[in-house]
């Protein structure tokens, strides 16, 4: 049977791998920035273990309340990291709150001899920051649901494994110990950290790498300049739809872009393509806008009562018409043309309705630009100018 102190090791060592595989990776990407937090938070605990083993030979107040300390700093900063990863928010308040309280509750009964006392409280302290990691985990589960669900376990059984140990020691109402508890609680505790923390690491590399992939795949349908959707991504949402006579398409075209490209530069009219973009994202009713190339756009409305596509379209039109933009001291306006076309009562295919709204489009060019163009087609026949 091993004894407790060689169980200690262990799980000294295997922090010390676990924050090694996270610092590599971090290196790798250094995007994540909770990555390089959890690795803080795990030396902490690196130091604690080796202090606490440390005390289990050479018990002392002074050890006991530095490996307490450092403890607690740990698995706060944990805690903050799983905030961090969920939220992308800075870990430092909810890692200084949660340190403090925990510190303060812990080494209190500590200064005073009733070190007892203190490892309840220890235990509880870190239970409660295992749950929040726990609970962080969960909420943030639809990233990569298997391992986080299972990280979330990890951490919860961890945490449960602590409580079991305050509850041993304050069933004894020891509340002056002057050495390390050593019961079948204290075992469990080490041995079932060292499982979380083997099985935390496997799990934390299969959620580097779905966020990786998700990142590569966000990249992959994004249009770069615009942040919209690009001609791709339009494609893959809208390829196997039959859009139905209460669906449109409007495509925009921006008007006479190349004199804004010539006259005030390529920056200048990129500035402009955004801006056209900024108002696709605001327009409400759109199921999806998409950048198609250049200084083309494309939305789909899912729902559109009659009439309701035309006075989007001309909204934007108008809007964007009315914008006055600048380059240096120089004020200038653009305009856009729009082209609509509706879906079918019995459905129409993408390709098919995409070139009807290129098609209006076109006329709303050939017709003087800033125009918004519809082809009235299929029942009846013709074409209607709405603007
Ligand atoms: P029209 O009113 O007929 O649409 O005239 P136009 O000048 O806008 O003609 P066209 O649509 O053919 O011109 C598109 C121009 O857009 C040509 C190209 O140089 C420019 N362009 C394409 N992509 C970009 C881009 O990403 N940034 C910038 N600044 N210009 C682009
Ligand atoms: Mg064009
Ligand atoms: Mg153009």
């Amino acid at each position: 049977m091993l004894d407790y102190r060689t169980l200690l090791i262990s799980l000294g060592v295997s922090t010390l791998c676990l924050l090694v595989t996270l610092f590599a990776t971090w290196l790798g990407r250094r995007g994540d920035g909770f990555l390089l937090t959890w690795v803080v938070g795990l030396a902490w605990l690196v130091v604690a273990i080796f202090g606490y083993s440390y005390y289990t030979e050479y018990p002392s107040n002074f050890i006991l309340g530095i490996s307490f300390a450092t403890m607690l700093v740990g698995f706060a900063i944990i805690y903050a990291a799983a905030f961090q990863f969920r939220t992308d928010r800075s870990p430092v308040r909810r890692a200084g709150v949660a340190s403090l309280l925990s510190l303060v509750l812990t080494l209190s009964p500590i200064a005073i001899g009733y070190d007892g006392i203190g490892f309840v409280l220890l235990n509880l302290s870190c239970a409660v920051m295992l749950f929040g990691t726990a609970l962080e985990y969960l909420r943030g589960r639809q990233e990569a649901p298997g391992a986080l669900v299972g990280m979330a376990v990890l951490y919860a059984l961890t945490g449960l494994s602590f409580v079991l140990c305050a509850v041993v020691i304050a069933a004894d109402g020891q509340w002056v110990l002057g050495q390390a508890p050593e019961n079948f609680a204290e075992a469990i505790n080490t041995a079932v950290s060292i499982a979380g923390m083997t099985g935390v690491g496997a799990m934390s590399l299969m959620v580097h790498q779905a966020r990786i992939t998700a990142r590569h795949r966000r990249e992959a349908i994004t249009d770069a300049l615009t942040g919209l959707y690009n001609r791709r991504a339009l494609f893959e949402l809208h390829q196997r739809d039959l859009f139905t006579d209460e669906m449109a398409v409007i495509v925009f075209d921006i008007d006479r872009f190349k004199a804004v490209n010539d006259q005030y530069g390529h920056a200048v009219g990129d500035e402009v393509i955004r801006c056209l973009a900024e108002d696709l994202k605001d327009a409400v009713g759109l199921s999806t806008a998409a950048r198609l190339g250049g200084e083309e756009f494309a939305a789909v409305l899912r729902s559109a009562a009659p009439g309701y596509a035309e006075w989007l379209a001309e909204r934007i039109r108008r809007n964007f018409a009315e914008r006055e933009l600048s380059a240096g001291d120089a004020r200038f306006r653009v305009t856009v043309s729009a082209g609509i076309a509706y879906g079918f009562t019995e459905g129409r295919d993408f390709d098919g309705i995409l070139n009807a709204a290129d098609a209006a489009l076109y006329e709303a060019k050939r017709n003087g630009r800033n125009r918004v163009h519809r082809v009235v087609e299929h029942a009846l026949e013709g074409s209607r100018t709405t603007a």
